[in-house]
């Protein structure tokens, strides 16, 4: 059966950008959790459904038409691979991230990307709540200005009207919101490495990752 590694942390710590390159270099499934909540808070915005309603935001997950293709993402026939990654959808995710109807709704979907010969699943609770059994559990952690530089850099061009002082106060809020919620909350598995990436390159923690692989 496949094996799980599973990458959890705040926004900005580099999940992400890691658990894509992991990915890729074992030749395992790849799983966006993040993704899925702001594919749906995006959904709900086209389908004027508040995100404070929570039975229609349960059924709207349970039905979400979507497809992952290679780094593409497709919603009900339309691409938004780009459309999804601003700081409004994320603080819609993190809205719509706090309903308990809408987190089980979406479990059997994200158990379902788990594939042989592995998966790499990335978010806030892979390793506390969608794949506690994972053998290898990274909890990825780095300075909040360091977090928001990153994600500055990743959506200058791509975002219009970025700037890095509000993106600081945006992820902070996130994050503080993520931490504080009643069902699973971000917080490290009681069995997860810690790393904190701040002083590290992407290849440092990479490196350091499939240290943990080979053991
Ligand atoms: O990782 P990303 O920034 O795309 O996640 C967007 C939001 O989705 C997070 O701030 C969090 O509220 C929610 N999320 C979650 N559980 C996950 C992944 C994301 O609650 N496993």
């Amino acid at each position: 059966s496949a094996v799980v590694i599973t990458i959890d942390g705040p926004s900005g710590s580099g999940k992400g950008t890691i658990a894509g390159l992991l990915a890729a270099k074992l030749g395992w499934n790849l799983l966006d959790s993040g993704a899925l909540y702001r594919l749906l808070a995006f959904a709900a915005r086209n389908h004027g459904i508040d995100l404070t309603n929570e039975e229609a935001l349960k059924t709207l997950a349970a039905h979400l038409d979507v497809q992952f293709i290679d780094k593409r993402i497709i919603l009900e026939g339309d691409e938004v691979t780009d459309d999804i990654r601003n700081e409004q959808v994320g603080a819609g995710a993190s809205q719509v991230a706090a309903l308990p109807a809408v987190r089980e709704a979406l479990l059997q979907r994200q158990r379902a990307f788990r594939e042989a010969p592995g998966l790499v699943a990335d978010g806030r609770d892979m390793g506390t709540v969608v794949f506690p059994e994972a053998p290898l559990k990274i909890y990825l952690t780095a300075s909040a200005e360091e977090r928001a530089r990153r994600r500055y850099l990743q959506l200058k061009g791509k975002v219009e009207g970025v700037s890095l002082p509000s993106l600081l106060d945006e992820i902070r809020a996130r994050d503080e919101r993520d931490m504080q919620r009643a069902v699973a909350p971000l917080k490290p598995a009681v069995d997860a490495i810690q790393l904190d990436s701040t002083e590290l390159t992407i290849e440092q923690v990479l490196e350091r990752i499939l240290g943990e692989v080979a053991n």
